[in-house]
Formats: C-alpha cells, structure tokens, sequence
C-alpha cells in the first residue's frame, strides 16, 4: 500500500517564496569593489529574483537552456541563483578565475545562450568574447552602481524595471536541472554536473544540520567560497531557506579584508578551503587584538584536508573549523562532523585527531570503501577508493564521452579519494588516488606528511609529491613555504617528520619554495609541482 501524502515536489521556487515571505527583511550584505557596503534583504532579493526570471522569460529562454554568470559574490549573483533556475533555465556559475580560452571552452561545452556578467568583469569577457556562444550578455552595474554598458549588451537594471511583479513560475518537475557547475580539474579535465531542483532541495536540509554548516535563522554565515565553487558549498540555497542572514565579501578575498567583515558584520558561520583559513590565521598571528570577532565563529572548511595545526590555533581565536569532505559531484556536502559526546572527556591531541578526519557521511549519503571488488571492513585501518551515493550526488556528467569508469557497476559514484572508515563511521581520507605516491610497491600518504609539515612552527605551507626515482618509481618530495622571518633547514624538517614516521616514508628531498601553486579554486596545484621536479636528481 502506498503511503497518502500528497507527491509534492521539491523546487526552488518553493524555497523563494519561503524566502521572501517569511525572511522578507533578513539582511543580505554584500562588498563591493570599492569597498562599500550594499545593505538588502531577501524580501528585495524575492522581489528582484522574480523580476529577473520574468526578464529572462521575455528575452525567450526556454525550459533547460543555460544562463551563464560571471560574477563575484554578492547579492546581484543570489538573484540569478533564484531567478534563473525559477524561469526554468540551468545558472551556469563560470568560474571566473579560469584562463579566458579555457572558461569561453566550458561554456561552449554547456550550450550557455545568455550571459549575466558583473560590469567590473567586463574586460575579462573581452579577451574571449569572440570564442563564447553567448546570444544576449546581460551587464550587472555590480562596480559603478550604474552599469555603463558596452553596445549590444543589454542593461540588468532597466530589464528588471521593465516587468512588474506578477511573474507566473512555469511548471518545473524535482528532477529538471536549476544549475550547473565544472568541477575545478585538480585532476584532470573539468566536467560539468548539473544540479536539480530536488537535489538543491535536500542539500539545503543539509545545511542546517549541527554537523554540517549548523545554518539557522539566528546565524551570519559569510561563505568564503566563491559562488562558482559548488554553489558556494551550497549557502545560497542552504542560507534561504533556513533565513540565515548572509554577507557577501566581493572580490576582496585578502585576509585583512575578510577578518574586517567579519569582525565588522559579527560573521557567526563561514566556509572555505584550508589556504583561505591559512592567511587568516597568519593576518590574526600578526596583529592579534585588531579584531573582535563573533567568537566563537563555526567554519566548515574542506577541498583539502585543514591541518591539525592549522586548526589549533584558530580555535585560540574563537574559530572553531568544523570538517568537511565533498565535491562539486556530491554538491558539495558528503561526509561531515566534528567530536561525538562521549569524545568531550578525551584528551585534547586525541579529540583533534578525531576532528582532523573528514566526519561521517551526511542523512542519505552512502559511503562505502572498495579494494578491488570487495568492500573493506569499517576499521579504521584498511584502506580503499571511497565510492558514494545518494539524492545529491552526481548521476552522470554532462555530455562526458568518457564518464563510465566514474561509476560502478551498481550504481555508486567513484570518487578518486582513498580512504579508511572506523566502526563509528568517521571518514579518513588517506590521500587522492592520484597524489599517492607510489614507492617501491608501498603507499605513502603525500596528505599526512603535509599535515605534519604545516603543524611546525616555522612552516606557513607544504605540498608532498610523488617525484619519478630511477629505483623506487616514486619518491616523496616536499616543497615548504616557511613563515615570514622563520628559518628552519632541510634536516630540521626531516627530523621533525621522523617523530612520526618510518624512515621509507620520508621525503627524501625537502625544498623550500616562495609559494606553492594554486588552482582556481585555492587547492594545492599539484599537477604544476610534479611538472615542476619531473626531472629531480635524487643523490644516490
Ligand atoms: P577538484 O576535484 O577539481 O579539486 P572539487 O572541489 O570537486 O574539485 O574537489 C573534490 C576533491 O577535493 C575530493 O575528491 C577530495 O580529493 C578533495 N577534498 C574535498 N574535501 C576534502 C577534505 N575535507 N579533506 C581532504 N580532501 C578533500
């Protein structure tokens, strides 16, 4: 027998109106380039969404077409999270820091018709206009106030004080696609998901979990992760429904600027990955009374592994991270947590090697870890490719010829992450498939040496790479990036690094760089370092 409540389906326009009606005067603020402050509310936020998605109507966008924006975070891009996916258009979030070839390619690849662009990123439009499919480029007056807007592009404002307020939302179904992003390509090419309603939906469940971003209507969350990334790990939506009031730092993502927002705003939630909470730590080190934070302020930090170090002393700022494992994939959140109540007595080492692990798998998400074709034991030891599953994880990529060996044969998604999984579930990635290196037919974690790396004093950042070795096949190499004014040598640092592991496992060289490269996203650029030492003289 079926059960009797009504098959109601799971869109977003369901959650602006929850929005508009019930948080009408929530605030959401935003930075602009110069630095002033722009003050709305999700009433005006409802009111503009629904006046965007009217304008888009108008310009003749179809059910599935893509609208692509190009824009920083702040309020006018939350009106095209809600006002493209609510004319039943797909938000293709470009990914701004991209190279201009690479990000006119993704959206060929997407088909997007129609192009929303900041005004203050109108000059990177200009070095791949010629390359884009855009039809219409719509400009947002995001800099000026007033856009100046090039001829032949359309003006953001005069087409939302074109309509009036009675847009009609056309029907949409739970599984039809709200927005679209490309994974960041750490690892290799990027590919585009495509978002559901439904799954937008649910994820914002998610967000208001305690283990998760612990969102609610009496937070300030300032996402420190751009729009573009995993929508932002999903805090627009998340933010929205729950009337989370939300503050939007723009282009200045520098740790001073982000510290006075904070601080100025009385942020209470944020997020963002590990080099973002890197520089905060060192600005707040170097000038440790200039700011009076909403103490305690919880951080959901993920993308890579934060550093036992790294979160220590942030929580002696009232900064407390909180764990997270995800991806653009899993939209983003996967597995999350923190120290269950019979943890709170532990020692304090052991409680932060309980929250160095990437937490449990969030309701409905299903992990499991395989070593060939069997599934490894929940022990805690044995380790395997984490494969997951679930209402907001990825299906398939769009239009990707060669997807099929992302996914198993029974259906789970095959993350590329090797892990191990403890018998209350808590999550330990070991490394990425691809950043293990691979010495003479044993596995060393390149993730657990970096950690230990960043955990010394003198140590700002550390990138562990698995270099070609003419005996071994691949020897760890280390590239340090030590603090301002900090000295330590090579021998120094290995003999730290011998406190914790077995000999074979040590980088057998140790180098120090002026800064490690990053990807768009602010990760670690591998793939640049091992280019970089592929030709290392290992001493023999
Ligand atoms: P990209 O794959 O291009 O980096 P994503 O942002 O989707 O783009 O990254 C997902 C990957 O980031 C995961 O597969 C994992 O390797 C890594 N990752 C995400 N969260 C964590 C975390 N908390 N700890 C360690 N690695 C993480």
């Amino acid at each position: 027998m079926r059960g009797t409540m009504m098959d109601f389906p799971l869109t977003l326009p369901v959650l602006l109106e929850r929005a508009g009606k019930l948080f009408p005067r929530v605030e959401v603020v935003s930075r602009r380039p110069d630095k002033s402050v722009l003050r709305t509310c999700y009433g005006e936020v409802y009111r503009r969404a629904r006046r965007l998605a009217a304008a888009l109507t108008r310009l003749g966008l179809r059910p599935g077409e893509r609208v692509a924006s190009m824009m920083w975070n702040h309020s006018g891009h939350l009106e095209a999270f809600f006002g493209v996916p609510c004319a039943g258009g797909i938000l293709h979030t470009l990914n701004l820091r991209l190279h201009p070839q690479e990000i006119a390619a993704i959206a060929r690849h997407a088909g997007d018709r129609f192009l929303i662009i900041d005004d203050v990123l109108l000059p990177t439009l200009e070095k791949f206009r010629e390359e884009a499919p855009f039809e219409r480029v719509i400009v947002a007056p995001y800099g000026s106030g007033s856009a100046s807007v090039p001829e032949g592009f359309l003006n953001y404002e005069e087409l939302l004080a074109e309509g009036g307020d009675d847009f009609r939302y056309p029907a949409i179904e739970e599984n039809d696609g709200a927005s679209m992003c490309y994974t960041s390509g750490t690892t290799g090419n990027s590919k585009g998901v495509i978002y559901s309603h439904r799954a937008l939906v649910l994820h914002s469940f998610a967000t208001g979990l305690e283990e998760s971003f612990a969102l609610s209507f009496r937070e300030t969350m300032m996402p420190l992760s751009p729009m573009f990334h995993a929508n932002a790990w999903g805090m627009p939506f998340g933010c929205a429904m729950l009337g989370t009031r939300l503050v939007l730092p723009g282009p200045h993502m520098d740790a001073e600027s982000v510290l006075d927002l904070m601080a100025g705003e009385g942020v209470s939630r944020s997020c963002g990955v590990p080099t973002v909470w890197i520089g905060i730590l060192d600005a707040l080190e170097k000038n440790p009374g200039r700011w009076k934070l909403n103490a305690p302020v919880q951080v959901v930090c993920g993308g890579t592994a934060p550093p036992i170090e790294l979160m220590r002393k942030l929580d002696r700022f009232g900064i407390h991270i909180k764990h997270l494992w995800g991806m653009t994939e899993t939209t983003p959140i996967g597995t999350c947590g923190g120290l269950r109540p019979h943890m709170q007595e532990w020692p304090e080492e052991k409680q932060y090697e309980v929250r160095a692990k990437q937490g449990w798998a969030a309701p409905f998400v299903e992990v499991r870890i395989m070593r060939g074709e069997g599934e490894a034991p929940w022990d805690g030891q044995t380790p395997g490719e984490l494969e997951v599953r679930g209402p907001w994880v990825a299906g398939q990529y769009y239009d990707a010829p060669d997807q099929a060996q992302r996914w198993s044969a029974d259906g789970w998604f095959k993350t590329g992450d090797v892990a191990t999984i403890d018998g209350e579930g808590y999550v330990k990635l070991v490394d990425r498939a691809k950043d293990l290196v691979k010495s003479g037919g044993e596995w060393i974690s390149s993730v657990d040496l970096e950690n230990t790396l960043m955990d010394h004093p003198a140590v700002k950042e550390a990138a562990v790479i698995g270099v070609p070795h003419p005996k071994w096949q691949e020897r760890p190499l280390a590239a340090v990036v030590l603090k301002e004014g900090a000295q330590a040598t090579e021998q120094e640092l290995r003999a730290y690094l011998a406190q914790s592991f077995a000999k074979w496992q040590l980088p057998d060289a140790i180098v120090f760089v002026e800064a490690i490269p990053r990807t768009s996203v602010g990760k670690f650029r591998k793939t640049e370092l091992r280019e970089q030492f592929a030709a290392w003289k290992w001493e023999s």
